[in-house]
């Protein structure tokens, strides 16, 4: 505005300058006719006529200068002046220009008077600029106010339009009290603005508890890590997994742990790899996920890994088992068939090779039948009654040293084929480890069935892992007494299936108690 305000007075300064300067010349040159008229009806001698700024010039048609009121002598042919040329063309003339003679700029005026000869009147200029300099302070002081005027209300109207801009409350900007009309268009837009991000935060806040939701219920871990390591999401069972508190939070995937599929995932690799955390083995797998970083899940592979463990041991035990037998079988048949062994020996060879034939097959039997129980449905348990399961099995024993005693017995949901072959393991063990053909004792009572002997009895150790499959105390006494170490791991398979308890109370040299407590139906 104050640019403006400035060009415009200048301009109209410059204009008026133009203006004024061909007004001031015109009046010049008038009053110099005016003066020229004067002069050219005096017949007298010029000489005696005061001119105090200007100057008369009398010049003959030849352009010969006859007096110059200024300059005395000789002077130059005139002729060629174009005020004069004029004069003499047309009966005046004036022109401004530099005076060669008296070295000035100078105003002329001429005119062709009665006698012929050409009377011209010339003033200098300077008395125009002295006219338009005296102009300037008056104007350099319009122009000033002019700055300061503009300068002044540009401001106040600034303010007054931008004053209401900023006290604009951007919540609620239609209730600011300030506003002009001009403003009302930019408050509803803020105001329609204001609902959409509000819309939008509170869509963003709703998919925000429902992802939450989602991988707050999974069992698995599951994370999400920008490239650089910074944790963006984390749900509980990672945090549980990995050994942290579900109120813990953390920034960075290092606060957590510095694994080395850690700093993998942080550089933007992808994992697919099992870790040990507080005895626990993990599975932890990311994708890259554009934009975001990775999607880090986490596994809990334990028991998967334990059971595979298992399943690896077993068929080493199976095959180292299985070859035992064998072996033996194909030595002994090797020495009848070569006939180096004499009758008495072909008798006991084949004694024994008969004897390893049978554990191979008992073992054989043994491992059939867990890997049968594996696939007993649950639906086709019924009612079973103990008392009639356990005389079952007595009379499976009939001419040994087998008692049964039955206390208030209770039906149990079962099946009977599966408890008969499970008592009927314990009492086989009961009398295979047995001492002094000591008596053997099936006692039902309620929902539970134990069966007691005096016998040698298992030591704290031994009997946190007699169920284990092949395990055995006493290698030698176990095979002499044909046993495949399998027994009581179908005993422990079968309890599990029907959801019952087994424990054992045993003292080393006494005897053994191993009790099945059922579920009631
Ligand atoms: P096995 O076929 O060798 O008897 P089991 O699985 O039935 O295999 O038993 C595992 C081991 O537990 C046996 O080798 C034996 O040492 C021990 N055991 C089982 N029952 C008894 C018992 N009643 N008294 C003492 N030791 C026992």
């Amino acid at each position: 505005m104050v640019f403006m305000a400035s060009v415009s007075v200048l301009l109209a300064f410059l204009i008026f300058l133009a203006v004024a300067y061909s007004d001031y010349k015109n009046v010049q040159i008038g009053e110099l006719f005016s003066d020229l008229r004067l002069l050219s009806s005096f017949d007298g001698d010029y000489s005696v006529l005061q001119f105090k700024d200007r100057r008369l010039t009398v010049i003959a048609p030849d352009g010969t200068v006859l007096y110059d009121s200024m300059v005395g002598g000789e002077l130059e042919n005139h002729a060629s002046r174009p005020e004069v040329s004029d004069a003499f063309a047309y009966g005046s003339g004036y022109e401004m220009r530099r005076s060669t003679t008296v070295l000035e700029n100078m105003l002329y005026a001429a005119i062709l008077s009665s006698d012929g000869n050409v009377i011209r009147l010339s003033r200098a200029t300077s008395s125009i600029y002295a006219y338009i300099l005296g102009m300037v302070p008056p104007l350099l002081f319009l122009l000033l106010l002019v700055i300061v005027l503009s300068a002044f209300i540009s401001l106040r109207i600034s303010r007054i339009i931008c004053e209401p801009i900023n006290s604009i409350d951007l919540e609620h900007p239609a209730e600011s009290g300030r506003l002009y009309d001009e403003l009302a268009p930019l408050a509803r837009r803020i105001e329609h603005q204001n609902a959409e991000i509000s819309g939008h935060l509170r869509s963003l806040e709703r998919d925000k508890n429902e992802f939450a939701l989602i991988t707050g219920g999974m069992k698995d871990g599951f994370m999400v890590v920008r490239r650089g390591g910074a944790v963006v999401s984390m749900n509980g069972a990672a945090k549980r997994l990995l050994g942290k508190n579900p109120g813990e939070e953390f920034t960075s995937i290092l606060e957590i742990g510095r694994y080395p599929e850690f700093f993998t995932i942080l550089e933007g690799g992808a994992v697919d790899s099992k870790m040990d955390v507080g005895g626990r083995v993990l599975e932890i797998r990311s994708e890259l996920v554009e934009d975001i970083g990775s999607a880090v899940f986490i596994f809990d592979v334990s028991e998967k890994e334990a059971l595979d463990r298992k399943e690896r041991e077993f068929v080493q035990n199976v095959s180292h088992e299985l070859r035992t037998p064998i072996t033996s079988i194909s030595g002994y048949s090797e020495l009848i068939a070569s006939g180096t062994a004499d009758n008495e020996h072909v008798t006991e060879f084949s004694r024994l090779i008969n004897k390893e034939a049978v554990r191979l097959a008992r073992l054989i039997d043994d491992i059939l039948d867990l890997s049968r129980l594996e696939s007993v449905p649950a639906d086709e348990f019924s009612g079973v009654d103990l008392e009639t399961v356990a005389a079952d099995v007595a009379s499976s024993f009939s001419g040994r040293n087998l008692e049964l005693v039955s206390e208030s017995p209770v039906r149990v949901s079962g099946r009977s084929d599966l408890i008969f072959e499970a008592v009927y393991n314990l009492v086989d063990n009961a009398f295979k480890y047995n001492r002094n053909d000591n008596p053997v004792t099936i006692l039902v009572s309620g929902t539970s069935i134990s069966v007691s002997d005096r016998g040698i009895g298992l030591s704290p150790e031994d009997r946190q892992r007699v169920f284990d499959r092949f395990y055995r105390v006493d290698k030698s006494r176990s095979r002499e007494t044909g046993g495949t170490g399998l027994g009581l791991s179908i005993v422990k398979r079968i309890a599990d299936m029907h959801g019952a308890d087994i424990s054992i109370s045993s003292t080393l040299g006494e005897g053994t108690v191993i009790t099945i407590s059922f579920r009631p139906i």
